[in-house]
This record gives structure tokens, C-alpha cells and sequence, in this order.
């Protein structure tokens, strides 16, 4: 089968029209703005080549100009997506390309005529892309992983229309864009319907990627405090766990707030809440490096620690402890005290599993409600 200029724009039409389409139903089920640019930049794309086959009954204005024209549209609206994807911002300077592209059409026609329009076209399309790549590099976490396909498919998409630019001003190099002549036309025809495919698919893995990593530390985190929650704490425990030694004990501190349910019935569960919140960052605040922390389910939080001692333990916990009772004595006073209550054990043997470790540390905080509350108890496994 010989695939011919028009061949090849009908199968490129037909490939860019699937992608914008395919991209606007992600669209409707992710609502990342990002798709409907791109969307809206193969839909271009499909205007263009379809535009692109007047050239064959001589409409070569609309047939060249404008169709390629709305290549350059096509690959700007490609990086407004990304920009709004990596919220960043572009300088004005970058409206001058309108100009430019204007500027094609006061060009004499010539010899030479097709050569700069093919140069000029494809520095702007590489211009664009290789914006929008650049864009893309690891810089934030979220862009770290999840965007590094796109970054490369458009990586070498806009390298091989720079190369294109090159190409079409090299002496001797054959181009005719009125007939579709010259061996970098057809190349370039071939090209366009991979990164078509290649483009439309990255984008939506880009997008899809990051929503799956935006869900899942979601799952992981206590909505209220933003602490890890019992399955994420469970999930992250096992490393360190497994690390522990004689040289390294480790430690739980189950803490379970004293009198909590006052707070709620004379100040109102806003309040409660704002009194979990502000535990949750004085955990935050004194918890050392390497260790995790958790909300495990109403006013009960845990900390393990690794590398941990009696006296770091019990230093830790009074601290919190003093702090704890301060801040609420004077913001939410109650009849009774609103203090903490911990049940801790330190360990020199990695432990059964992290869910038998809290029921020691049940037991722990349990002894200390008994005596009284706000106190710490802890049982030392290491002596
Ligand atoms: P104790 O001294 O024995 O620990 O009693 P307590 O009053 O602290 O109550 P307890 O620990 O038995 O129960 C915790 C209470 O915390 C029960 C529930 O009403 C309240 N609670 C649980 N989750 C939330 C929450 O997300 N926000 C608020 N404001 N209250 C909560
Ligand atoms: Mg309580």
C-alpha cells in the first residue's frame, strides 16, 4: 500500500480526532483542566490536516498557511495544558510568535518560499514543545515520577522539529510544500501520526498518575489532624520494626486524651476538634526524626519511636504532656482536667506484629487511667 501525502493526512485527521475525543472523555471522569486543553489541541490538529488536503485543488493560503498555522495552535494549546498542569506561568514575549506567523504572509512567493515557511513553522512548533517538556522536569514531588513520559515523548517530538527547522534551510534540501515534496514532508507526516498516539497516551498517564498518587495519600492520612491513620501507620511500621535491636529498642506511646468528652459537651465539638488538631501538632512538633506518628481513631493517637531509651520516652512524654495541659486549661477550661494519659513499652526484639505492640500499649495507658490519669506508664522490655 503506498502511503501517500493524502493517505498518510487522512490517517493523521483520523488518529488526532480519536485522540481529542478520547482525551475529553478522560476529561469527564478525572476534570483535570489539563485534558481539555490538549483535547482541544488535537481537535486543532484534526482541523488542520483536514484543511491541510486543499492544498491538492490549489488552495494553498488556507491549504498551507492557515493549516500550518494551526499546527503551531495546535502545539500551544499542548502547552497551556501543561502550564495549567504545573501551574506555572508564561512571559508575554511569547505572543510575538503570533507576529511572526504573521509575518509569513507579506513573504514574496519563490524558490525559496516553501523553505522558510517549513523553518518558521517548525521553530515554533519546536519553541512550544520543548517549553512544555522543559515544564515538565522534576521539580515538586507530584511531578516527580508521573510526568516523566510526556516530558520525554514531547522531549523528542520538539527536538525532531528543531531538527526539521535545520533541515529545511540546508542547501540542496528538497521541499515543496504546495505538493507535499521533499523526503522530510514524508518523514514528518509519519512522525506526526506516532506522536499523536504517543502524546495523547502520556497525557493521560500523566494525569491519571497523579490522581492515583493524590488518592492514596488520601488513604493514608487521618482527614482531621492529617496524621497517618492505623492502616497507613501499619503499612510504614514494618521497616522500622524490623530494625529494631538491642543496640536500637523501640518504643510505642499509645496517648489517649483525659475528661475529652467535657470539652465536646461544654465547648461543642468545634472545639473538641480544634483541641485534636492542636495534639496532633504538638506531636508533629516533638516527634524525632525517623519515628511516625498516627491518630488511631478518636482522641487515641501513637507514636513509635525508633532508637529510642527510658529516658528519651518519658522526656517525650512529659513534654507533650505539660504542653498539652497548658493549652487546654487555657483555652477550653474544664471542671476536670483535660490532661494526657500514656501507656508506653519500650523494646529491644522486633515485635509480633505492630496491632500486638498497641495491645501492650493498651494495657500500658489502660494502668494509667486507673491510677488516676494524667500520667505516662511505661513497661520496659529491654532490662
Ligand atoms: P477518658 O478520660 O476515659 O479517656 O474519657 P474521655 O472523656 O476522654 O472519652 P473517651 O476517651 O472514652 O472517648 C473519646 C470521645 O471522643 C468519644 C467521642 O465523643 C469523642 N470523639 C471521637 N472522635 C471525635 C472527633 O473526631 N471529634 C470530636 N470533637 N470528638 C470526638
Ligand atoms: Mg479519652
Amino acid at each position: 500500500m503506498a502511503l501517500d501525502p493524502p493517505t498518510m493526512l487522512t490517517i493523521t485527521i483520523a488518529l488526532a480526532a480519536a485522540a481529542a475525543l478520547y482525551l475529553a472523555i478522560e476529561w469527564g471522569s478525572v476534570r483535570e483542566p489539563s485534558l481539555l486543553f490538549w483535547s482541544a489541541g488535537f481537535a486543532t490538529i484534526t482541523i488542520g490536516s483536514t484543511l491541510a488536503l486543499l492544498r491538492g485543488i490549489g488552495l494553498l493560503l488556507i491549504g498551507i498557511w492557515f493549516a500550518n498555522g494551526l499546527l503551531v495552535v495546535a502545539h500551544a494549546f499542548f502547552l497551556m495544558g501543561v502550564l495549567r498542569f504545573t501551574q506555572a506561568r508564561l512571559s508575554r514575549a511569547w505572543l510575538l510568535m503570533i507576529l511572526v506567523w504573521l509575518g509569513l504572509l507579506v513573504l514574496p512567493v519563490g524558490p525559496q518560499w516553501s523553505k522558510v515557511m517549513l523553518m518558521v513553522n517548525s521553530l515554533l512548533v519546536a519553541l512550544l514543545t520543548l517549553k512544555a517538556s522543559f515544564l515538565l522536569r522534576p521539580h515538586g514531588k507530584s511531578l516527580s515520577v508521573g510526568a516523566v513520559q510526556l516530558r520525554y515523548v514531547l522531549l523528542v517530538h520538539g527536538s525532531f522539529y528543531l531538527i526539521k527547522a535545520l533541515v529545511a534551510v540546508t542547501p540542496g534540501t528538497l521541499i515543496d510544500l504546495a505538493s507535499f515534496g521533499g523526503l522530510i514532508i514524508q518523514i514528518s507526516l509519519v512522525e506526526g501520526a506516532m506522536a499523536i498516539m504517543l502524546i495523547a497516551l502520556s497525557m493521560t498517564g500523566t494525569v491519571r498518575y497523579r490522581r492515583e498518587e493524590r488518592i492514596a495519600r488520601l488513604a493514608a492520612r487521618d482527614p482531621l489532624t492529617a496524621l497517618y491513620n492505623r492502616r497507613a501507620l501499619e503499612v510504614r511500621a514494618t521497616h522500622l520494626l524490623k530494625a529494631v535491636c538491642p543496640l536500637r529498642p523501640g518504643a510505642l506511646l499509645l496517648i489517649d486524651i483525659d475528661n475529652f468528652k467535657l470539652v465536646n459537651d461544654l465547648h461543642g465539638h468545634a472545639a473538641g476538634d480544634r483541641l485534636l488538631i492542636a495534639l496532633s501538632e504538638m506531636i508533629r512538633t516533638v516527634l524525632p526524626e525517623r519515628s511516625l506518628a498516627a491518630r488511631l481513631g478518636g482522641d487515641e493517637f501513637v507514636i513509635l519511636l525508633s532508637e529510642a531509651s527510658h529516658e528519651r520516652v518519658v522526656s517525650l512524654g512529659s513534654q507533650l504532656r505539660e504542653h498539652f495541659q497548658a493549652y487546654a486549661r487555657e483555652t477550653m477550661p474544664t471542671p476536670q482536667a483535660v490532661t494526657l494519659s500514656i501507656g508506653a513499652n519500650l523494646f529491644d526484639q522486633p515485635p509480633a506484629s505492630l496491632a500486638a505492640l498497641i495491645e501492650q500499649g493498651d494495657v500500658a495507658l489502660y494502668q494509667s487511667k486507673r491510677g488516676g490519669r494524667d500520667s505516662i506508664r511505661l513497661v520496659d522490655r529491654t532490662v
